[in-house]
């Protein structure tokens, strides 16, 4: 039996699209076509739709908004699973938060807004969601996920847990679900009680520093790099004067160096070219490597 037959048994109510191309799901609008692509409305239809891709030996690629993701201009061979708007609740409890992975870091900053939890200010302008933010282990401005979160579910093989956050062994955008293949369901935050007006500035103030430093103008995934430890990747970057270097319609960002641009008609492989020539240039001049953040993934054209 192929896959979408294993849909229809295991979760008739799930919606499998073909051939979608996933360059709308990223915000570097580049990528190549999934061959399946759906959005799970719950957890079960998730799960249903997981063993049928075991069944089958279909690869997964899970997606949340795509805000740190490379696909190659081949796409993906396999099942794209978007969390998304529908999986995407947000509950208040007692001492902070709860939040379904694909609610938006945006949305979750807003509630805490709501009920004045202070801690999730940073997190207001990362356009990520909940999932993949737990999964990179999030941060900005001082701030990170690892900071406030209490306990996460997690899909860990055929398996739903709770877990503590020290069992996440949160680091520099790294976190044991990249080890372990664990898929984030959704996490609860820790949080204190402060002053809504102070919380509402300290958001806009860090709103307005984006605005101002930040390519938001261009399609991007953010820093494209990792910060090497004892130096800025932006400012190895800009010392290798590489501001402004374009390979096809990729760019070294003139504003943030540190973000590489799609200037239009970017492919993924230009972005992966762009890339290679960071990497070697600021090797070369400074004897750094620069890994990087974004994760990329699929199949060469
Ligand atoms: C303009 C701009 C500014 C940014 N600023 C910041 C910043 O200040 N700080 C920062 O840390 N990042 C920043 N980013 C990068 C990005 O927003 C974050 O890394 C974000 O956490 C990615 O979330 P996502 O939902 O878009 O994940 P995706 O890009 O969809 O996925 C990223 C990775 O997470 C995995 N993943 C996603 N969801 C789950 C899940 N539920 N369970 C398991 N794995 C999952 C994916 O498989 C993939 O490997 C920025 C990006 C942009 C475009």
């Amino acid at each position: 039996m192929m896959l979408l037959d294993y849909m229809k048994k295991y979760c008739p109510e799930a919606v499998i699209r073909r051939n979608v191309s996933l360059d709308k799901y990223t915000t570097l609008r580049v990528g190549g076509p999934a061959d399946y692509f759906a959005e799970p409305e719950n957890e079960l239809t998730l799960c249903n739709m997981l063993k049928a891709a075991r069944e089958t030996d279909t690869p997964v690629l899970l997606i949340g908004n795509g805000s740190n993701l490379l696909v190659r201009d081949g796409g993906f061979q396999g099942l794209v699973i978007r969390l998304g708007k529908k999986f995407s609740a947000i509950e208040k409890r007692d001492n902070g938060l709860y939040a379904q992975s694909g609610a938006l870091m945006s949305a979750l900053a807003k509630e805490a807004l709501r009920y004045a939890y202070t801690g999730l200010e940073f997190a207001q302008g990362i356009p990520g969601t909940v999932g993949g933010g737990v999964y990179m282990n999030a941060g900005a401005y001082g701030g990170e996920m690892a900071q406030v979160i209490e306990s996460l579910r997690i899909l860990d093989g055929e398996e739903i847990r709770e877990i503590p956050a020290e069992e996440m062994a949160f680091s520099y955008r790294h976190t044991k679900a990249m080890d372990e293949k664990w898929i984030v369901l959704g996490a609860a935050f820790r949080l204190e009680l402060g002053d809504p007006k102070e919380i509402d500035e300290k958001m806009q103030d860090l709103a307005l520093r984006r605005k101002t430093k930040q390519p938001l103008e261009y399609p991007s995934a953010g820093s494209f790099f990792k910060r090497p430890a004892g130096y800025f990747a932006g400012a190895l970057i800009e010392q290798s004067n590489l501001k402004g270097v374009s390979v096809g319609g990729a760019q070294v960002s003139e504003k943030h160096a540190g973000f590489l641009i799609n200037t239009g008609n970017a492919t993924a492989s230009d972005f992966l070219g762009l890339m290679k020539k960071v990497q070697d240039t600021v090797w070369e001049k400074f004897g750094v490597h620069m890994e990087n953040e974004v994760r990329i993934v699929g199949n060469e054209k």
